[in-house]
């Protein structure tokens, strides 16, 4: 395949801090320190996608319109860092759900690889030149079964193990972008 490369982002834990079913705006705060790492991504030519496990959907929790609002405020969180996302995909399902039609087995929740899958169709990626940045073992789960190099961040338990580890989001950022060439 000779798409692009992407760094693709876990949301929360990741590019924002823990919360629990975050369902407002206000409940996403950017990680520390990933501003200049993204902008030196996207300099390179990767890009940048969020890929997150949003069950909260399908658990009734928050509705579309909520997480549209939620993206719409992290959309212009990163860009007054000067960072522009190609995309954000989301899984909005749970076999456990109260939502009808939510509430089923898909391909989509990681560590399901069908996130990334469509990401690369609907982007052109690369995935082979690609990373999976996440702070669960179903994001390096997901990001393996996809076939991109993976990175876990934080003190989760390295199994699958991961290529890389990295005590924070920025960091690991900074290392993948060594690995593409740029100024760690
Ligand atoms: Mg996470
Ligand atoms: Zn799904």
């Amino acid at each position: 395949m000779n798409g692009r490369p992407a760094v693709l982002l876990d949301r929360d834990g990741t590019l924002t801090e823990p919360r629990h079913y975050p369902s407002s705006p206000a409940e996403l705060v950017l990680q520390p320190g990933i501003g200049a790492p993204l902008r030196g991504l996207r300099e390179l030519g990767v890009a940048l996608v969020v890929v997150t496990n949003q069950s909260g959907l399908a658990r009734g929790l928050f509705t579309p319109q909520d997480l549209d609002a939620m993206h719409r405020h992290l959309r212009s969180r990163l860009r007054a860092l000067g960072v522009r996302l190609d995309g954000i995909y989301h899984c909005p399902h749970h076999p456990d759900g109260t939502v009808p039609e939510l509430a089923v087995r898909c391909r989509c929740r990681k560590p399901g690889p069908g996130l990334l899958l469509r990401a690369a169709e609907d982007l052109h990626l690369d995935l082979a030149r690609s990373w999976m940045v996440g702070d669960f073992a179903s994001d390096v789960g997901a990001g393996r079964r996809a076939g991109c190099r993976t990175a876990l961040v934080g003190p989760a338990p390295d199994s699958p193990a991961p290529d890389l580890r990295a005590p924070t989001t920025a960091r690991a950022l900074e290392l993948i972008a060594g690995a593409f060439g740029g100024t760690p």
